[in-house]
């Protein structure tokens, strides 16, 4: 029993180191990633359920390491808000996604993550005013992806800046609703302009009546609150039937579009001026 103790003690010793030496590869290797050129942004369309129209556009960061291949934000993004990159790779985001939308020949709106880190730096609203004026990108085309998490940890603080960005002109939509603890005191306290249901309530919700009755009651309260509701992670054709007979407003996901280099969606970003 004692091997076995020690054994196992060595296990998770050396996992454990390795998980160390990861995390500190990728956070030095993050703050070279942009001078490397090594990010981009790939786009996932926003549709509007009644007309089938795309709305605009999820701006979702790429990492393609020079050795390691492509590293997921799911692994990255913590690891830089820890270390505080994620305030020089936020303004990239930010600024490459304003830059490349207003290439394009369209009015379609981008939507970009930004992380409670950057939220909470004195001068973030300024900072958005900066990039908008630089980028020549009209506020009304940019909405950003807040989730709760950014806004627990100073309400007063993060209540300020979303009025700020407000009086810039952008939209705030509410990130990955439902994940969070107090979701429904923060929809009333912060001036949100949308609600994004987090995908693990959309997964079966044709077919499983829990998520069902969960996406119901966020849909209703989109209704009451007069805030449209747009339900992410939307995979198969009746978890959309579900979502139009329940009248969501907007949808994404892998059904209606993966995530993936603009210039494969020429023919949204790209109208002739009469359509
Ligand atoms: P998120 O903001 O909730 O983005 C949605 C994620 O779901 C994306 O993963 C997207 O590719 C994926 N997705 C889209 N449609 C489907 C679907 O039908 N099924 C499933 N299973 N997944 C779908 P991705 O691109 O790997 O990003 C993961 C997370 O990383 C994002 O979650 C966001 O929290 C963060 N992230 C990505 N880009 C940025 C960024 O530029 N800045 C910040 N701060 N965070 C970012
Ligand atoms: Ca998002
Ligand atoms: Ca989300
Ligand atoms: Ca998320």
């Amino acid at each position: 029993a004692k091997m076995e103790g020690r054994g196992t003690y060595r296990f998770f010793e050396a996992t454990m180191g390795a998980e160390v030496r990861d995390r500190r590869l990728i956070e030095h290797d993050l703050r070279h990633a942009i001078s490397r050129r090594e990010l981009s942004l790939v786009y996932q369309p926003q549709q509007d359920i009644k007309t089938g129209k795309t709305t605009g556009f999820e701006a979702l960061l790429r990492w393609q390491h020079a050795t390691r291949g492509a590293i997921s934000p799911n692994v990255f993004i913590p690891i830089a808000e820890e270390s505080g990159a994620i305030l020089q790779i936020g303004e990239w985001v930010l600024q490459t996604a304003c830059r490349e939308a207003v290439s394009w020949n369209s009015d379609l709106a981008v939507a970009v993550n930004v992380s409670a880190v950057q939220l909470h730096t004195a001068n973030f609203a300024s900072l958005l005013h900066e990039i908008l004026f630089q980028t020549g990108m009209p506020a009304q085309r940019l909405e950003l992806e807040i989730t709760e998490t950014a806004l627990v940890r100073d309400f007063d603080r993060a209540l300020a800046t979303l009025r700020q960005l407000k009086a810039l002109g952008v939209r705030i939509a509410m990130d990955d609703f439902g994940t969070g603890y107090s979701s429904l005191s923060n929809l009333r306290a912060f001036p949100f302009d949308k609600i994004k249901i987090d995908g693990t309530f959309i997964k079966s919700v044709d077919v499983n009546e829990q998520a069902a009755t969960i996406v119901r009651a966020v849909l209703g309260l989109g209704r009451g609150l007069g805030l449209p509701v747009l339900a992410e992670g939307v995979e198969t054709a009746s978890e959309l039937d579900f979502l139009s007979a329940e009248s969501c407003d907007e949808v994404q996901g892998y059904l209606l579009g993966v995530p993936a280099d603009i210039g494969q969606f020429r023919h949204l970003t790209h109208e002739t001026a009469a359509g």
